[in-house]
């Protein structure tokens, strides 16, 4: 089993091994976040998407999507996501 150091959690974690179609964000991610923290975001980016009415078919809205990303998984970018953290409940 791979190990990395997650910048989310702080723990060594296991890597990621499935392919996540991020582009130049791919190999960052995946040598900064654990399998585990992946997970949570992919539940927490079904609601960004939902609360921010987020269209993908934008650049725009992608775009939003990748800062939201990079503000979970604490890849550098910073924003306010209280609103989401207050409603947000972790998968089972
Ligand atoms: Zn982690």
């Amino acid at each position: 089993m791979a190990v990395v150091q997650c910048v989310k959690c702080g723990n060594a974690g296991e890597a990621i091994t499935d392919t996540l179609f991020l582009g130049r964000l791919e190999a960052e991610v995946k040598a900064n976040v654990c399998k585990k923290c992946w997970k949570e975001w992919e539940a927490m980016r079904v609601m960004v998407i939902n609360e921010y009415q987020i269209n993908l078919g934008e650049e725009s809205g992608r775009e939003l999507v990748k800062k939201q990303m990079r503000s979970f998984l604490k890849l550098g970018e910073t924003m306010d996501t209280s609103k989401l953290q207050q409603s947000y409940r972790p998968p089972q």
